[in-house]
């Protein structure tokens, strides 16, 4: 592990000092290639979008590979449009790792109108789900055509992410594959030990409580896999507030459940859910993320695993069970992250 960081460290400076299009080892035919495609003995460039992505992406290709995301965390993922200047980026990206489930629609467009030929785009959600499983609900009706997006926060479609990962940069990256496939091994010990956890606390929870009204409809995947139950969420999917009388069932919806606390999300802050927190006499967590790491770049609560630490703490806790088993899991990267995570 320390050796990990201190690699890291050497590669992060050495990074910074040279612009990556250039870091072609000395000797590598002058094929002429400037972008894309994969040139023997350099470096992938690998485009993601969301940091939790992002920070998967990093588990497998640890400092063996250049990442750079492309959402700034806190931003509306849902929204996004990516600035025309990411075109560069795409344009010289070997593979570009997108959720999909169709998240990241107008990036998944400039990809495809700016890619390099050989490169590719995986869209890791529609990989690992058939289309039969896809979830729809309040925040991602079935009529608009957008499935709910968010696999990643059930760390089983997390580990199958990875695995499509590994896969793929195997492939485009054969020197590697010892690397890459030892990286995801010691990531499925890690989610191994998150899942026991997970379980454990939320035996916990006190008969009936766990359920989730949210904000953001962020954990359909993983409320099914868990045994918990989404009694609903505030964000419609045209992200205008409720009627008024959508509110006043939900006050009434939420005293009916009884449960001890709902949940906002700390990207979007909602009066609204503040207003039915105050009104049905729950508490209000409004500290939940879906794709916005906690910490600063570069620290190990800055990842995947940190992120879903943080969350399913705050769930368990907030809904009177005890989360001693998750916190004391050792939040840390399986690889070294030296991806670019925008701000
Ligand atoms: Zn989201």
């Amino acid at each position: 592990m320390e050796r990990f960081v201190t690699l890291a460290v050497a590669v992060a400076l050495a990074l910074s000092a040279c612009s990556s299009s250039e870091t072609n080892a000395a000797g590598d035919p002058a094929d002429g290639s400037q972008s894309g495609g994969s040139v023997p003995g350099d470096r992938l460039v690998i485009a993601t979008t969301v940091a939790p992505i992002t920070s998967l992406v990093s588990q497998i290709v640890g400092d063996r590979a250049e990442v750079v995301g492309i959402v700034p965390e806190g931003t509306n993922s849902h929204t996004y449009e990516p600035k025309p200047s990411v075109a560069e980026l795409l344009s010289r990206a070997d593979i570009i790792f997108v959720n999909g489930l169709m998240l990241e629609e107008p990036t998944v467009e400039l990809a495809e109108a700016n890619m390099a030929e050989g490169a590719e785009i995986v869209e890791l959600g529609n990989t690992v789900l058939p289309e039969s499983e896809y979830l729809y609900d309040f925040s991602f009706p079935e009529a608009d055509g957008k499935p709910n997006p968010h696999l990643w926060t059930d760390p089983s479609f997390a580990l199958a992410y990875v695995e499509v990962v590994r896969d793929r940069v195997s492939e485009a990256d054969p020197d590697n594959a010892d690397y890459y496939a030892a990286n995801y091994d010691a990531f499925a010990a890690l989610i191994d030990e998150f899942d026991t956890a997970m379980r454990e606390s939320f035996e916990t929870i006190p008969e009936g409580q766990k359920k989730l009204l949210t904000y953001h409809d962020a954990y359909a995947y993983f409320a099914a896999n868990y045994g918990w139950e989404v009694i609903g969420a505030i964000q419609v999917s045209d992200f205008e507030d409720p009627s008024p009388k959508e509110l006043a069932d939900l006050i009434d919806q939420v005293k009916a459940e009884g449960v001890t606390a709902i949940f906002g999300s700390e990207v979007f802050p909602s009066p609204v859910l503040e207003q039915i927190g105050k009104e049905a006499d729950v508490e209000y967590v409004d500290v939940l993320r879906d794709d916005d790491l906690p910490g600063e770049p570069g620290t190990v609560d800055h990842s995947w695993f940190g992120l879903m630490v943080f969350d399913y703490v705050t769930m368990t806790e907030a809904l009177g069970g005890d989360a001693s088993a998750i916190a004391a899991l050792d939040v840390r990267n399986v690889a070294p992250d030296i991806a670019t995570y925008p701000q």
